[in-house]
């Protein structure tokens, strides 16, 4: 997965509130983004169909940052219904 630019702030306290608060609203809100509910999984293996490293995504804890302020969400995530 391509990784984006670090944010200004990623201090490890403003990531660790962030996704903090990021979890407490994915759960709120039902909110489907991780690679279990995309339609482009692979059960084996570290990569999915597109041929994206997708450890973080698939087995990662919940978050919205990574540990230097990075997105870590998929733009090409879709859900599998
Ligand atoms: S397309 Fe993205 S969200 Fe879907 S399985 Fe691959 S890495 Fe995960």
């Amino acid at each position: 997965m391509k990784k984006g630019p670090t944010r200004r702030d990623s201090s490890p306290e403003r990531v660790a509130a962030a996704n903090e608060r990021f979890r407490e609203e994915a759960e709120r809100y039902g909110l489907a983004y991780r690679c279990q509910q995309c339609i482009h999984l692979r059960p084996e293996g570290v990569q999915c169909a597109l041929g994206y490293p997708n450890e973080m995504l698939a087995l990662g804890e919940v978050r919205a940052l990574d540990e230097e302020g990075r997105f870590v969400f998929c733009k090409d995530f879709e859900l599998d219904d």
